[in-house]
């Protein structure tokens, strides 16, 4: 399981050659297949007399890295051809970027568990339940899908996550539209006023958090957390925006958006792009508003069990409702 050691070589003298040339280069990435797709390529993987269940496979080759040739061996090496085969070989999956944050694991991942002895490839995401795929999980070099693990205990095995900084593939399953749809309310607010939007479910307040994340610096997560006065990441202006409302965080100036539309437990984020951000509208709902998604009224902002928020499909539900306090 352990990578030999020509690989962990090639690995050292391409990581020296990254940071040497990343100051002057701008690493651009394929775009990222859709779930659909995705589900469509791993679905052939299974069936390709290269990839099915039960074949072996050790050594990699890069095809891009010509020059300065790169080998993976066993699980590693499984791992970035099969990424290859998902995301359309493009780019070096090799050089994806790495990052820790279980929150942010998507299908076609590579994980490094077990102190950076073995890795998977994520194929699935179902709430807590992670599908990977992995090559010499038994020493035999063999071909092995759909283990399952639940999402705390690859969390507590995980070394790192490498992964395609664009890819938001947060489940393969596209939510089908649940009932009932709320209807938009009038909200006790006024256009360009500021709030502090705290959880009728938890009492803590809508808040910006910045990630322990080392490759994506133009976001931050959205979550609940304590309250903290003055504190302008707990604090959001709403401003209206062709017929629904912007939620513009105080702290950096950033938009409250969704990491992968419509997808149910798609990260909520404030993101700093201008293009595609999402708008919000409220619907009265138990003791608050549901602040719920101006593109597809039937995904609403929820707050889970740790104090993440995440889009889910709106129930009307405590975890959903929301109070406006004015500052
Ligand atoms: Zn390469």
């Amino acid at each position: 399981m352990k990578m030999i050691k020509l690989f962990k070589k090639a690995v050292v003298t391409i990581i020296s050659i990254i940071f040497a040339v990343s100051a002057f280069t701008v690493t651009s990435y394929a775009t990222v297949p859709t779930a659909t797709v995705m589900r469509e390529r791993i679905n052939s993987a299974k069936a390709s007399p290269q990839f099915r269940e039960g074949t072996i496979y050790d050594q990699y080759k890069c095809p891009r890295c010509v020059s300065e040739p790169y080998y993976a061996a066993q699980c590693y090496g499984f791992s970035v051809a099969l990424a290859d085969y998902l995301f359309g070989g493009d780019e070096c999956t090799h050089k994806w970027p790495t990052h820790r944050n279980i929150d942010l694991l998507c299908v076609g991942n590579i994980v490094r568990i077990n102190n950076d002895t073995h890795s998977i490839v994520i194929t699935d995401i179902n709430g807590d339940t992670i599908t990977y795929v992995d090559g010499n999980g038994k020493n035999d070099l063999k071909i092995h899908w759909d283990h399952t693990i639940s999402r705390s205990a690859l969390a507590g095995k995980m070394t790192y996550i490498r992964s395609n900084p664009q890819n938001e593939l947060f489940s393969l399953d596209v939510t089908s539209l649940p009932v009932p749809v709320p209807t938009p309310v009038p909200v006790p607010i006024s256009d360009g006023s500021t709030y502090i939007i705290n959880s009728v479910s938890n009492g803590k307040p809508l808040n910006c958090l910045v990630w322990d994340i080392n490759d994506v610096a133009d976001f931050t997560k959205v979550n609940t957390y304590d309250r903290y006065e003055g504190d302008p990441a707990q604090r959001f202006t709403i401003e209206s925006y062709n017929g629904a409302y912007n939620l513009k965080t105080q702290k950096d100036g950033y938009l409250v958006n969704i990491m992968s539309r419509y997808n149910s437990g798609a990260q909520a984020i404030a993101y700093n792009r201008n293009k595609d951000i999402e708008s919000w509208i409220f619907t009265s709902c138990g003791s608050g508003y549901a602040i719920v998604l101006n593109s597809n009224p039937t995904m609403a902002l929820t707050v889970g069990p740790d104090g993440n928020v995440t889009l889910q499909p709106y129930t009307g539900s405590s975890n959903q409702q929301w109070t406006f306090e004015a500052v």
